[in-house]
């Protein structure tokens, strides 16, 4: 079978069981499997795929078609540019988070901000993507999940970010003990009766469950996390796109915290909250 007939293939079999971006997941497992890169395919559509390699495919998209992410198979994604080591136990990163990522690029650049501690780091696409982008920095990146940390570690090396990123197992702030510019996190954010029917039944519980109300981490991290700051700290968190209201009022009950401003990802949803510590 030639690669561009398997490429129809696979796409129409994703898409009979109405899998959203059928194409982007048939090119990316096609061009992992063949070693090429993604827009290298274009121009082997009449090669032809050996048979080992076009079972592979099918295998793939099988899983795929099941609802299995394709990172799982391919063990990587790209975000930020970078390309992360991704493997089941982790969540595999939203591109979504990139803006989160960017907002802290800008913000540390303008202010020299320079000691950062993630919370719930997961495969570390976020501090490994600060300390690729930002001179200067000294970051912190913790996780509860042993093989989260063990894929975290596992792109600190591939990246060679190993001097600027140090990660702790620690659930949430227990095993911190100094104060930091700028705590970031992308907790688990989804209700708990919400992921029962979700459709991504193969990505680990714990990387998204936040609880009845979907608030747990947020409460946690906002109500604990200016013991971790210095005065004017920030911190920044990626949101579900219906939890604006319910964050910044959180924020805004612990009287800690200033400039309280939410910041809309490139789809129009809103997807992170900013706050600033003032000491009184
Ligand atoms: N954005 C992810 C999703 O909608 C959830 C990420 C999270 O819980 N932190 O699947």
């Amino acid at each position: 079978m030639k690669v561009q007939e398997a490429l129809f293939k696979g796409i129409n079999l994703l898409k009979e069981k109405h899998i959203d971006e059928a194409g982007l997941k048939a090119r990316i497992l096609l061009s992992s499997i063949l070693n090429l890169r993604r827009e290298e395919l274009i121009i082997k559509t009449e090669n032809e795929l050996k048979s080992k390699d076009e079972e592979k495919f099918f295998y793939g998209i099988d899983k795929i078609s099941k609802g299995y992410p394709v990172e799982y198979i391919t063990h990587s994604k790209e975000f930020m540019k970078l390309n992360f080591f991704i493997d089941e136990g982790v969540l595999v990163p939203r591109n979504d988070t990139e803006i989160l990522v960017e907002e802290i690029i800008n913000i540390c650049k303008e202010e020299k901000k320079r000691e950062i501690l993630e919370l719930c780091t997961g495969s570390g696409i976020i501090a490994i993507s600060l300390a690729k982008y930002l001179e200067n920095v000294k970051i912190i990146g913790t996780d509860i999940s042993d093989k989260a940390l063990e894929i975290a570690r596992k792109n600190l090396n591939n990246l060679k970010q190993t001097d600027k990123v140090k990660l702790i197992k620690s659930n949430m702030f227990d095993k911190i003990d100094k104060k930091f510019d700028i705590i970031i996190s992308n907790p688990p954010y989804i209700k708990t009766e919400v992921i029962k029917e979700y459709i991504l039944q193969y990505e680990p519980q714990i990387a998204l469950d936040g609880g009845n109300d979907g608030l747990k981490f947020y409460k946690i991290i906002i109500e604990e996390g200016y013991k971790y700051l210095r005065n004017n700290g920030i911190i920044a968190l990626e949101i579900g796109y219906d939890q604006k209201k319910e964050v910044i009022s959180i924020a805004k009950q612990t009287k800690k915290y200033d400039n309280i401003r939410c910041i809309k990802d490139l789809g129009g949803n809103d997807r992170v909250i900013i706050m600033e510590y003032k000491e009184v």
